[in-house]
């Protein structure tokens, strides 16, 4: 099945179409930091405003324009006039430059870009997740699950497809999960699954070939993160590692999801 738009055939609608993906990158990720803020505190993460973590003060909707609200309040709260951590506009710019950049790289409107999109999102969201309570919740694992299904019916050669990305989840996953368990016997201590279930999910987007690529940039990264989280004395967190190779990946071009 294909549905497919291309994006540069008029210069000036590719163009306006890749402003709107910064855009929408932007919304996505006001919208999952705000998930993932929910989901560590255990709570409905469905349900309910966003509110002023200080004074409380439910937020407008004027207050929740990402990046532009956080601009025109100069970083405060427009009721308590406390600080408002950068934090949040960060990723609202990255994940709306990681719209555009994969739009325009991908050169085309279609399930395929918008499962990458969905992944990035998904990624994260989980990140963040990860890097507050140490946890990868298994919910975001289980959408990431969700858009596989939805694009393997998408994809020209199915069967090729939904094979080798079985493959390369089975392959890295036994890895993974046998240097997990080796790391908790020699330390004798309880290890976590998580990053092993993670990329187990990643690599049926990614195949062998991806796969490499993004563990090879998750493996540098990963260190890095784990010397951080020891120096500061915090649980460790490797999902953004991970999700950083996978996105890495996904912009090389070198996986089928963006062919
Ligand atoms: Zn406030």
């Amino acid at each position: 099945m294909s549905l497919s738009y291309p994006l540069f055939e008029m210069p000036a609608v590719g163009i306006y179409l890749i402003v709107m993906a910064f855009m929408f990158g932007a919304i996505f990720a006001s919208f999952i930091t705000c998930t993932a803020w929910r989901v560590v505190r255990g709570e409905d993460w469905k349900l309910g405003h966003s509110h002023c973590d200080t004074c409380g003060h439910e937020l407008s909707t004027a207050d929740l324009f990402p990046v532009i609200s956080y601009i025109a309040l100069k970083g405060k709260c427009r009721y308590c006039g406390s600080k408002v951590p950068p934090r949040d506009l960060i990723f609202e710019i990255i994940l709306g430059c990681l719209f555009a950049g994969t739009l325009a790289l991908h050169g085309a409107i279609d399930a395929m870009a918008v499962a990458a999109l969905a992944l990035e999102v998904l990624l994260l969201g989980l990140s963040l997740a990860d890097w507050d309570s140490g946890v990868i919740p298994d919910g975001f694992l289980a959408a990431i699950l969700v858009v596989w299904i939805m694009t393997v019916g998408f994809m020209p050669d199915i069967q090729t497809y939904a094979i080798e990305g079985l493959i390369a989840s089975a392959s890295v996953g036994l890895v993974m999960a046998v240097i997990t368990a080796v790391i908790g016997k020699v330390k004798n201590t309880k290890m976590s699954y998580g990053p092993t279930k993670l990329a187990m999910c990643l690599m049926l987007f990614l195949h062998i070939k991806g796969a490499c690529v993004a563990v090879a940039v998750g493996l540098v990264l990963g260190i890095i993160f784990a010397l951080v989280c020891k120096s500061k004395k915090r649980k460790m967190s490797l999902a953004p590692a991970i999700a950083i190779g996978t996105v890495v990946a996904l912009l090389l071009k070198d996986v089928p999801v963006l062919k």
